[in-house]
């Protein structure tokens, strides 16, 4: 198996060399990420300006490491066009530090890159560990990733049209309950920024906020997480909202009134 592995912490995360070490023991691998940190960058390309890849050294054993200089989808799609002879059979991201749950998934670097390979028909899987310590230790989640992909593929569940969310909790290995599968949870953050000044008395703003949590149902991921389990969710990029189309062909004639068309309903906007 080939696997492409990047990530949106930039190629010197610790997170990545855990993740591109645990997918040696699967097949050969290639790395490709920002040559910085692009978290929350989701899929924005870079059009307007060059883009740079150079290969570089990796910390531990990889077919080809690039160092790109742009946005994670920009790694996987330059990777995929100028690193690669033939696509991979695989494509991993992260491990980000920080959690991608519920809404995140559109925000984030991580999901944004796994995402790139399901937009071409191949299996992905986007790992992120559940803290915002700088010096997190990876090496659980590490064998978390390998539990992981040994499931997925033990079980014939990897699928070129969807992409497999997984996070997992900071905690010591004993602590952790085990996999839970898990849907998107709902949660609403109330966004704040704070107002500092620069040396010249400028203003400038720092985002902030807290995430609250609208879900209760256990199987979901924020809360699986929160409860001590691995989430993983099996995500698609497909967002239509089905129910609204077939609500448009079913839409009851009222007395006296004309049954409207979808057509015409979409045209009076
Ligand atoms: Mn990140």
């Amino acid at each position: 198996m080939r696997i492409l592995v990047s990530n949106d912490d930039g190629i010197s995360a610790p997170g990545i060399v855990a993740l591109a070490s645990a997918a040696g023991e699967f097949g050969s691998v290639i790395v490709a990420a920002p040559n910085r940190e692009r978290s929350a960058a989701s899929h924005s390309l870079t059009i307007g300006t060059p883009l740079r890849m150079n290969k570089v050294r990796f910390p531990v054993p990889v077919s080809e490491a690039y160092s790109v200089s742009g946005t994670p989808s920009d790694c996987v799609k330059l990777a995929m066009s100028q690193g690669m002879d033939s696509p991979p059979d695989l494509i991993l991201s992260g491990i980000n530090r920080g959690a991608n749950v519920s809404v995140d998934i559109f925000y984030s670097g991580t999901v944004a890159a796994a995402f790139e390979g399901v937009f071409d028909d191949i299996p992905a899987v986007a790992f992120s560990l559940d803290t915002w310590d700088s010096g997190a230790d990876f090496a659980h989640a590490q064998r978390w990733v390998k539990k992981t992909l040994a499931r997925l593929i033990d079980s014939n569940l990897l699928d070129k049209r969807i992409l497999f969310n997984v996070n997992i909790p900071d905690l010591s290995p004993r602590k952790v309950k085990g996999f839970r599968f898990t849907r998107m949870g709902r949660v609403r953050y109330r966004d704040s920024y704070e107002r500092r000044h620069d040396p010249g008395g400028h203003p400038y703003f720092w985002l902030k906020g807290a995430v609250e949590i609208l879900d209760e149902d256990p199987d979901c991921d924020i809360n699986a997480l929160k409860d001590g389990y691995v989430s993983v969710t099996p995500i698609r990029p497909e967002l239509t909202a089905f129910e609204v189309l077939d609500a448009f062909s079913e839409v009851p004639a009222k007395a006296g009134r004309k049954k409207r068309s979808p057509v015409s309903r979409c045209r009076k906007g």
